[in-house]
């Protein structure tokens, strides 16, 4: 694979950031914190490595809001945009919103890292028809 860059950031452009390298695994989440903090049917979010991770600009308009104990949801305050996620017993990697990636680039992922997690909290009138895997809370690995 190619060394491949990505960059993204908020809708307002006040926060920006990029990563040196793919992302690792891309989860799509159902369950009803990533529903209600994204105001969406579910939320898709890559895992990456802190120390691949540049936070640009934009620090000062992060909003840290911590939705269950040790779970960080950052977003712009300026804008609303969620961009990351934190975990305090995950130091050496995080969650990027994948949305928030720059003209719908892909993240680069190997095909077998992607997989919907919180399938049994969905919403029961949408069905996003892939063939993707589907697991109970967060699955394997
Ligand atoms: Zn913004
Ligand atoms: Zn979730």
């Amino acid at each position: 694979m190619t060394t491949q860059s990505l960059t993204g950031g908020c809708q307002c452009g006040a926060v920006r950031y990029n990563v040196t390298q793919p992302v690792e695994q891309v989860m799509h989440c159902h369950c009803s914190l990533c529903r209600r903090t994204h105001g969406a049917l579910f939320a898709s979010a890559g895992l990456v490595k802190v120390d691949a991770f540049t936070l640009v600009s934009g620090e000062a308009e992060l909003v840290d809001f911590e939705s269950t104990p040790g779970t960080h949801r950052q977003f712009c305050r300026v804008c609303g945009c969620q961009l990351f996620t934190r975990v305090d017993n995950w130091p050496d990697e995080f969650f990027i919103n994948l949305g928030s990636l720059d003209a719908g680039q892909s993240p680069g992922h190997a095909p077998d890292k992607e997989r919907h997690i919180f399938w049994e909290s969905r919403v029961g009138w949408y069905d996003p028809g892939d063939n993707l895997p589907k697991h109970t809370g967060y699955g394997e690995g």
